[in-house]
């Protein structure tokens, strides 16, 4: 690529992180029809809307049942509570991920043990998960961080010699494949997030836990609902929460289903793009494991001067993230003793998160990465 296509000062085009707008005009119509709807009979947390939801998003992901919940880690602590996983527990989880993950375990009275993640990959691996078990591990907690799936068989083999619940964490991984099987229906069970930034999001708060355990989706739907026992409105069976979808969001993200699968495809078209724009220069990408089809819900790449890097995106009006700048490990409130996770600890300076979008035009696409070019350079991270 010619190094002097972008020139400063910033040019006044301006890609959005994430183009939530154009996200929103893809099902307009339909959500306005369905909120009618939901306004004319005034059934606002849960009922129809939410059940039909619940059944189309079970069957997306190929198990038996969807309970929809408040949010994503409501969901992950509500899989873990209707465990029985708590106190004197430990749940493994790995250290590159967003701070949800051990939050939940910690809301479920368990204590998240970190493990390192793979250099290639920088998601859980088997052997990172084996090196982080103790007596007293109950459960792991794979992440499908980005958008990637992680050695599911191989995870669960460790898992099931060592008498652990697989629980995935699929918020950033809506549709995404391993072995032509969907992200979410490989654990016990699996949270998602509808965050409204996410693969599949609603206009608010929302989630839901998938599973294939008839008996376990009873428990957690209880449990999200006060402890309510089956449709009773004033039995409660146990001390629960309130974690609820409600009819508004559920009508969403029925809207919204209907366009995931061509939206991920987006994704992994705009990526293969990047990627072959940025060959050859001093830009690593994670690596996708043979036989995963990713829903890429962040382009995170590994840069060397990553805050010099981001700064020149910035002034060439490419906005930027970093997921994430500290491992688990390492955030005060989260640190579990002096544990080192080398390789997440040195990723973590050189992660990079770039503007990906459904609805990038190739236009879009090529005038990043021509300003990650060019801001390689201006940093000094082009290769000396
Ligand atoms: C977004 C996210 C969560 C939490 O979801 P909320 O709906 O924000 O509670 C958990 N884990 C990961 C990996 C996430 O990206």
């Amino acid at each position: 690529m010619a190094r002097s296509d972008v020139r400063l000062p910033a040019p006044s085009r301006h890609v959005p992180f994430l183009d939530v707008a154009a996200m929103h005009a893809d099902v307009a119509h339909d959500v306005e029809r369905a909120w009618r709807e939901v306004f004319a009979c005034r059934s606002f947390v849960g009922g129809t809307f939410v059940e039909a939801f619940e059944r189309s998003f079970a069957e997306y992901c190929g198990v038996g049942a969807a309970v929809g919940t408040g949010n994503g880690t409501d969901s992950l602590t509500l899989i873990l509570r209707a465990l029985g996983i708590g106190r004197g527990d430990e749940v493994v989880v790995p250290t590159n991920t967003f701070v949800a993950t051990a939050e939940a375990v910690l809301h479920a009275g368990a204590r998240p043990r970190f493990a390192d993640v793979d250099d290639r990959t920088l998601l859980l691996t088997p052997d990172s998960l084996t090196a982080a078990l103790t007596p007293r591990t109950a459960a792991v907690v794979p992440v499908h961080l980005y958008g990637q799936l992680p050695d599911m068989p191989g995870i669960a083999a460790v898992a099931a010699r060592h008498g652990l619940a697989v629980i995935e964490d699929a918020a950033q991984a809506h549709g995404a494949l391993l072995g032509g099987q969907k992200a979410g229906s490989f654990g016990v069970a699996a949270a998602f997030s509808f965050y409204p930034g996410k693969n599949l999001g609603a206009y608010g708060d929302a989630g839901a836990v998938v599973t294939d355990d008839t008996e376990l989706a009873r428990r957690i739907r209880s449990l999200s609902n006060h402890g309510r026992l089956d449709g009773s409105n004033d039995t409660h069976g146990f001390v629960g929460t309130n974690s609820r979808l409600d009819a508004l969001q559920a009508c969403v993200l029925s809207a919204k289903l209907a366009h995931l699968d061509r939206g991920n495809a987006m994704r992994r078209s705009h990526l293969a793009r990047v990627r072959s724009n940025l060959h050859g220069l001093a830009v690593t990408f994670p690596s996708v494991l043979p036989g995963v089809t990713g829903a890429h819900h962040l382009n995170v790449v590994r840069v060397r001067h990553r805050d010099a890097v981001r700064d020149e995106l910035s002034r060439r009006a490419v906005p930027t993230g970093v997921h994430y700048r500290r491992p688990c490990h390492q955030i005060p409130c989260y640190r579990t003793g002096e544990i080192v996770l080398p390789v997440a600890e040195r990723a973590a300076a050189e992660l990079l998160t770039l503007p990906l979008s459904p609805h990038m035009t190739d236009d879009e696409v090529d005038f990043v990465s021509e300003a990650l070019d060019a801001a390689l350079d201006a940093a000094g991270a082009a290769g000396d």
